[in-house]
């Protein structure tokens, strides 16, 4: 940091403090060459993310309308909303501590998926059959097994034929459940 009258490149640290609600810190600092005292702010840099869609168009990463996905699978289920934003947040947390900027939606519903998995099976299986853009039974079949495989819990068979009752005519905006999905009741 350099001293703003000598320009000296040296200066010493009298104080640090958290500003700006803690995301920055404040520091005071004094010149080694000409003793004068100044103020720098040090702030996390904020590189945005891009998602790369199943179209290959891109957009910015949206925290809030990962969670509207995540809300919409979990309907009717026991999960409680903070248990929701969890799953946005760490998503978004190991989203940002990634050097590479892009990601694949395909990746996000991944992640997504692996968080469900040990939740709740009906919001699993929801949001995989948006996500992943089920066509037809065979496609639940495997979603099944692979929960099944993965964890050993026994899957009502009722949940799915539902889900495949439902109406599947539009293809869902990859891991967004904006319209379907939500026709899926656990008992
Ligand atoms: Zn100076």
């Amino acid at each position: 940091m350099r001293c703003p009258l000598c320009h000296n490149a040296n200066s010493r640290v009298l104080e640090s403090r958290s500003a700006e609600l803690g995301k920055s810190i404040r520091r005071r600092r004094e010149c080694l060459n000409c003793q004068h005292r100044f103020t720098s702010y040090e702030r996390i840099e904020f590189v945005p993310i891009t998602v790369i869609k199943r179209d290959l168009k891109r957009e910015s990463f949206d925290k809030s309308k990962l969670l509207r996905g995540i809300v919409r699978a979990c309907e009717k289920t026991d999960i409680a909303a903070a248990e929701m934003e969890k799953i946005a947040d760490e998503i978004e947390s190991e989203l940002q501590g990634r050097l590479l900027r892009e990601v694949a939606s395909s990746e996000i519903g991944e992640l997504v998926l692996k968080q469900l998995r040990g939740l709740s099976e009906v919001a699993y299986v929801r949001f995989a059959s948006v996500y992943r853009q089920f066509q037809g039974i065979r496609d639940f079949v495997e979603a099944l097994d692979r929960l099944q495989s993965d964890q050993e819990i026994t899957i009502d068979q009722a949940i799915a034929q539902q889900a495949i009752d439902s109406d599947r005519s539009s293809p869902a905006d990859d891991w967004e459940l904006e319209t379907q999905a939500s026709c899926v009741t656990p008992n």
